[in-house]
């Protein structure tokens, strides 16, 4: 029966140690949170800000709720389209330096229709191995040929390149990789993109807010501009909110909107939210000493943990893995910073590859640098231990 073959599953994740349960907070996301009634550290959200916990930012979502009540009430093509969602695409697309923009409700949507929409049967994406599970999907979505590349190696993906007869290319990637922290080379893709007439779809979730200029994400720091380029920003990482926006030029939002299916069949996002995320955006754009104080914490970190075993991976995003290798070492190790209250994830594949299981420590504006030295003494203190 199905239902056997359903429970014969789960407990094969059991068997593995694979399976994954989720943690309950009784409050607001901040380095400080009470989980399942503990009192805990945590080192482990996207909020690299602190935003999510700003008061100002509360304050506009209640503002929006009181000038746009609840929810848009249809798709965007059909009358869920707001005064204010216009605004903040028109906000979003000037802050990261594009033309236009088309506001989502979540990251994963926006991937998982921007690569489709530009490429089909016959056509070719070549994606760096590492890509984040959104970009992988959106690419499978398109049906076109799926070419992925060992991780940064670019004559690899050169090579591919030069061999393809696709009618249509796209190279897609993450700026910043969500498990390593490392950037892309994206002077270098964009070349590469020139070079063989392609689209280059980049995935700034982790770069939006904290990188380039006041916060305008990884094009902006990188200094790069293209009709070639097509900007995908989250909003629920740096941003504190929800949401998502893919940005570029005119006539290419112009094209996203006609046939980005994850854009035309979902209801709109409340409109309130659009209305939090102008508030948002400002907060980004005027956060220069957050973005400070986060470099500082980083920085901080990568000089006080000292590892002879394990290995802090070369990052210098506010994502600051430490390699450990063995899964059940990695779990164990999380296991024990828990058990004195540090909450960090262990991650193991098939999220990492084979053999790479890590913590992901991600850093937040909002931590101290008490808290990151706290953090440090511990693990030095569990490596030694037998
Ligand atoms: C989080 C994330 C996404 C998905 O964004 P959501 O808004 O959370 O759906 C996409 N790409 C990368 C690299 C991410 O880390």
């Amino acid at each position: 029966m199905l239902i056997d073959r359903l429970r014969a599953d789960l407990a094969a994740l059991d068997d593995r140690a694979l399976r994954r349960s989720r943690r309950t907070l009784d409050s607001a996301c901040g380095p400080r949170v009470q989980v399942d009634g503990q009192p805990m550290l945590a080192f482990c959200s996207n909020d690299y800000l602190g935003l999510a916990g700003e008061p100002a930012l509360a304050e506009a979502l209640r503002a929006g709720t009181a000038r746009w009540a609840g929810g848009a009430g249809a798709s965007h093509l059909v009358s869920g389209h707001y005064r204010v969602h216009t605004q903040l695409e028109t906000r979003l697309a000037a802050f990261v330096g594009m033309e236009a923009a088309l506001y989502l409700s979540t990251g994963y949507m926006a991937n998982l229709g921007v690569a489709p929409a530009l490429v089909g049967r016959g056509d070719a994406i070549f994606a760096d191995r590492l890509n984040h599970a959104s970009l992988v999907d959106g690419a499978l979505l398109a049906r076109a040929e799926l070419k992925r590349y060992p991780h940064g190696d670019l004559s690899a993906l050169a090579r591919l390149l030069a061999r393809s007869t696709a009618a249509r290319k796209a190279i897609v990637t993450d700026s910043v990789f969500s498990m390593d922290g490392d950037l892309a080379p994206l002077a270098e893709l964009l070349a590469l993109a020139e070079r063989h007439a392609c689209w280059l779809i980049v995935d700034d979730a982790h770069g939006f807010g904290v990188l380039g200029p006041q916060g305008r994400g990884a094009l902006a720091a990188a200094g790069l501009a293209s009709w070639r380029l097509i900007y995908v920003g989250t909003l629920g990482k740096a941003a504190g909110l929800s949401g998502a926006f893919v940005a570029g030029q005119a006539d290419v939002l112009a094209w996203l909107l006609q046939s980005m299916r994850t854009y035309l069949f979902t209801t709109g996002a409340p409109p309130a939210l659009a209305h939090a995320l102008l508030t948002s955006v400002d907060l980004i754009e005027q956060g220069d000493a957050r973005r400070t104080r986060l470099a500082a914490l980083i920085a901080h970190l990568r000089a006080e943990l000292q590892l002879s075993r394990w290995q802090l991976m070369p990052s210098g995003t506010p994502i600051q893995p430490v390699l450990i290798g063995d899964n059940a070492e990695a779990v164990a190790v999380a296991q024990a910073l828990w058990d004195e209250g540090l909450w960090v994830p262990a991650i193991r594949p098939p999220t990492v590859p084979q053999g790479s299981a890590r913590l992901r420590i991600s850093l937040s504006a909002a931590h101290t640098a008490e808290d990151v030295r706290r953090l440090a003494t511990a693990l030095q203190r569990l490596e030694k231990r037998p």
